[in-house]
């Protein structure tokens, strides 16, 4: 039960994970039709139904067993077992933070079989041949994940992406789809182009079918097909891109970076384009990245997809441009011009929580930082002051100790927090760069030994073409010989970190990128790796009050709403779930 928390911990992180797993099963099944019942954004209920292949009654408890039931047959299937996250360990982890109930009928038998969560055997049900998995009161027995779950609503929208990704990637497959008892999506299978287009439609809306053009291009051995939106029809949200790979939904950067090119003189600066794009790539020409949550991939010869589906795109946008129609706007141009439907919105920097006079950016995190750094000033607290102050005990409670070097064990009033400090830490210096460089607030500090670092030419240009980002990322540096740069200054966040590794990581960025191209896009994921420069590292040694600090950190950071995504940075194990463990009370 525990194992199988912790597995969740890992892999269900809300309703949508859950229904993401249901659906990969049904597929893995054979499934060509799927009903969807969610209740109060998934919260409630989840319940997929398939026609698939079923489970037989014996097998059952098996399939709600941990790694009892591993796909994985041979060591060519290890990869793509793991693109798809984990080895049969998904049903028996969502069992475990839920009430969850199998009913399915194969094809050999007449009748069909139930078994619901615990329960010792499977009971006879009535269920044509099929498999239907119902998962209710998710999180009921971990209030502190519950917690995490946001409104009905924002459940809901990820629910809905969820389907929105499966019904594109899977023409064949009929889906339909309730929130509380009313129907959301009716999806027949696509068999024929019109079909497929009819599809787009009830998926990505009519507008964006009746603004978008068909993409279709071969050009050694890959192949391009799909849906590109005219730049009319751009968006202030990146949220309508929709790349698969051999039938496998990527967010790649590369892949991305390549359509956004291809988009960069006709749409505003602050606009994205909306697309549904297959490319279809020779197997052994990609790999599939083994980590199950990035979705990225790794084409053998990047560069050739790269300016394959970039000249793609351009020629397809370039294609509906009516004669004499004016110029494309320069990214640059900050006239308004046609062709743009409406004006590109301010750009709402995020806000994290502002608490009282700390706020001020760069300072809050350096006395963070300062905690890190200095030597345990304040006592260890007490059990007695830990009862005296359970008045206003905060959330992640007080810190106990460390373990193995990953885990903070904190206590707080409900039982044990456990914390990937490394995890956390990560994220609250990732968000807090995020905040600074938005205000345009990065804190440098100058170093005492300037770090001398030495590049290839192309680092070197790159580094000069991009010496006012560096700076605005909080590195200060200068040229001092031919192939030879001096970090004077870093972001005092990263006071101690590895100046020329951190050097090195962002050049090699940019130079991939290419000096001349737009680098704004870029901007998070060098602020995602000056953050991983800038945080605890695993195995380092956390003093209390430093662990506690965290901890504090985390609160605030989570009060701002960014910790909910990717994987989570903690979790909790109230008394009564360990009671349960030592079958206390019973
Ligand atoms: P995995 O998919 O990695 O094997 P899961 O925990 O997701 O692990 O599923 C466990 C097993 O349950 C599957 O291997 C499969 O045998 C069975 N199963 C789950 N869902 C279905 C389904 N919809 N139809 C048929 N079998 C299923
Ligand atoms: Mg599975």
């Amino acid at each position: 039960m525990l194992a199988n928390q912790i597995a969740a911990g890992e892999v269900v992180e809300r309703p949508a994970s859950v229904l993401k797993e249901l659906l990969e099963n049904s597929l893995d099944a054979g499934a060509r039709r799927l009903d969807i019942d969610l209740d109060q954004g998934g919260v409630k209920r989840i319940q997929v139904r398939d026609d698939g292949c079923g489970v037989p009654c014996d097998e059952l408890a098996l399939a709600l067993a941990r790694h009892a039931t591993s796909k994985i047959s041979s060591l060519e299937d290890l990869e793509q077992v793991a693109t798809l996250g984990f080895r049969g360990e998904a049903l028996a982890s969502i069992a475990s933070v839920s009430r969850l109930s199998i009913t399915s009928r194969t094809a050999a038998t007449d009748a069909g079989w139930r078994l619901a969560g615990e329960a010792a055997a499977p009971e006879p049900a009535a269920h044509p041949v099929g498999t239907t998995i119902c998962v209710e009161d998710l999180f009921y027995n971990t209030p502190a994940r519950r917690k995490f779950l946001r409104t009905e609503r924002t459940e809901l929208s990820h629910l809905e992406e969820v389907i929105r990704r499966l019904a594109l990637s899977r023409f064949d497959i009929g889906l339909q789809v309730r929130h509380n008892g009313r129907t959301l999506q009716q999806l027949r299978a696509a068999e024929d182009r019109a079909g497929r287009g009819r599809r787009v439609a009830a998926v990505c809306g009519d507008a964006f079918l009746d603004q978008a053009v068909e993409l279709e291009s071969e050009r050694n051995g890959l192949v391009v097909w799909g849906w590109i939106g005219l730049p009319t029809y751009s968006r202030g949200q990146p949220d309508q891109q929709y790349l698969y790979v051999n039938g496998r939904m990527v967010r790649d950067r590369m892949v991305a970076h390549a359509v956004r090119n291809a988009y960069r003189d006709v749409l505003y600066h602050g606009r994205h384009p909306a697309y549904v794009i297959y490319l279809e790539v020779d197997p052994a020409m990609v790999d599939v990245n083994v980590h199950p949550s990035k979705q990225e991939v790794r084409f053998r010869e990047s560069r050739q997809v790269y300016d394959f589906l970039r000249h793609a795109v351009e020629q397809a946008i370039a294609g509906v441009r009516p004669e004499g129609a004016p110029a494309p706007v320069s990214l640059q141009s900050a006239a308004p011009a046609s062709g743009v439907a409406e004006p590109a919105p301010q750009q709402q920097p995020m806000r994290l929580h502002s608490g009282g006079g700390a706020s001020a950016p760069g300072l809050r995190q350096q006395a963070f930082y300062q905690a890190l750094q200095q030597p345990p000033a304040a006592p260890l607290r007490t059990a007695e002051q830990l009862a005296d102050s359970a008045a206003g005990m905060p959330p992640l409670g007080f810190a106990l100790a460390q373990l193995k070097g990953i885990y903070i064990l904190a206590e707080n009033d409900n039982g044990l927090v456990l914390v990937d400090m490394h995890a956390a830490h990560e994220r609250i210096t990732y968000e807090r760069m995020k905040q600074d460089f938005a205000d345009a607030a990065v804190v440098t500090q100058p170093l005492l030994v300037p770090v001398q670092v030495s590049v290839s030419e192309r680092e070197l240009r790159a580094a000069e073409a991009h010496s006012g980002l560096l700076r605005e990322l909080g590195l200060v540096v200068e040229q001092q010989g031919p192939q030879l740069l001096v970090v004077r200054e870093v972001p005092a966040i990263l006071r101690g970190a590895d100046a020329e590794s951190l050097l090195r990581d962002i050049l090699s960025d940019l130079v991939e990128h290419g000096a001349s191209e737009r680098v704004e896009a870029l901007v998070e994921d060098l602020l995602r790796e000056i953050a991983c420069h800038g945080s605890v590292r695993a195995n380092r040694q956390l003093s209390v009050p430093e662990m506690n600090a965290l901890l504090r950190d985390m609160e605030r950071t989570e009060r701002s709403g960014q910790c909910n995504h990717g994987r989570p940075t903690w979790t909790a194990l109230g008394l009564a779930e360990l009671d349960g463990l030592f079958l206390r009370g019973r």
